[in-house]
């Protein structure tokens, strides 16, 4: 780590990220940090890893967004449960070899979100370590008391909505996996002209600086208009799932309602919208009678209805032809990995 001292570290990382804030009686400089709760409130507390080479590489990833994106799974968690950010916590264990420049911009990254969304940053801990870089960000959020969002309160009839757009993630993860072979790049990309340049400029934005939804998931929780909400973090067909067992229910969701993108290289469009995963978008559901009223954006963001809940513990595709399939869950799982790889 090129620093001298974790004094200097500290000093240099108040220039780069905001470390006073509201509801906040000592930040970084004691043995802890110590918070004040606000009245009427629910703190809203959630913890995400990153690791090297299992959700960044160093040679496909910027730093700046692999900072982004280390803080922006975190808020998206908060997103999803319906709170307002204000606080985070960050670990990092970094190879030695890593530059300050490198060091500077990932916090940089993190730090341009951090002051977009008003979160402060409250302590933490550093080690310099051999091995893949790990990056352990915890967030705290806050919501008014009782009007969190969470993924169990769906009931059959409920209708199924998503925020922005599905699958532009794991396209640009392909963009970037083909340029760093360009001579299959090039190969893949022709005859899939469907894909143009503005979406794939957008999916690149998309992968690498993603937008947490936290305006939706406060507008949602405020007005009460979402009966359950999961965000959208390892693949829309798996959260859906998540959400559905919790609510002890199933859903239908049509194809032809799916925002997903108009190509992939490797995978068809439907394939990146369902299983690609890192959206970062919101799944959620409204009774029938909140649908009726549910505008076509909600803080910010477009929102689309893409199906319904039903009391049938069982997923449902209807593919555009009509035609109604299960709707298998494949999106990304560690625990499924591990098990695939305990067997060989
Ligand atoms: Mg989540």
């Amino acid at each position: 780590m090129p620093f001298r001292s974790e004094a200097e570290f500290v000093r240099w990382l108040g220039r780069h990220w905001p470390v006073r804030g509201r509801g906040l009686d000592l930040g970084i400089g004691d043995d802890a940090a110590l918070l004040r709760a606000p009245a009427g409130r629910d703190l809203v507390v959630t913890t995400d890893l990153s690791i090297e080479d299992v959700h960044f590489r160093l040679d496909l990833h910027p730093p700046r967004a692999i900072g982004h994106r280390a803080l922006a799974r975190a808020l998206s968690d908060l997103a999803a449960m319906g709170s307002k950010p204000r606080f985070a916590l960050l670990s990092l264990a970094l190879s030695g070899n890593l530059m300050r420049s490198w060091i500077a911009a990932f916090y940089d990254g993190l730090g341009t979100l951090a002051r977009r969304f008003g979160v402060t940053l409250i302590g933490g801990d550093t080690a310099v370590a051999d091995g893949a870089a790990t990056i352990d960000t915890i967030a705290i959020g806050e919501v008014e008391r009782g009007r969190a969002l969470l993924r169990s309160g769906a009931r059959p009839g409920d209708r199924v909505y998503v925020t922005g757009r599905l699958g532009l993630s794991a396209l640009a993860l392909e963009l970037l996996r083909g340029s760093a072979r360009p001579s299959t790049w090039v190969a893949r990309s022709r005859g899939k002209a469907g894909i143009g340049r503005d979406e794939k400029q957008q999916a690149l934005a998309a992968h690498l600086y993603p937008e947490p939804r936290c305006s939706v998931g406060v507008a949602l929780a405020r007005q009460g208009l979402a009966s359950a909400a999961i965000d959208v973090s390892d693949g829309f067909a798996t959260d859906l799932a998540r959400l559905c067992e919790s609510s002890g229910c199933g859903a239908v969701v049509r194809e032809d309602q799916l925002p997903i993108p108009s190509g992939g290289l490797t995978r068809n469009a439907l394939e990146l919208g369902l299983y690609g995963g890192e959206d970062y978008e919101l799944i959620f559901t409204a009774s029938a009678s909140r649908a009726a009223r549910m505008p076509g954006s909600v803080g910010g963001a477009s929102v689309r209805e893409v199906g319904r809940i039903t009391a049938a513990h069982r997923l449902t595709l209807v593919r555009s032809d009509g035609r109604e399939v299960p709707l298998e869950t494949r999106g990304y799982d560690h625990f499924r990995k591990l098990r695939a790889s305990a067997r060989h």
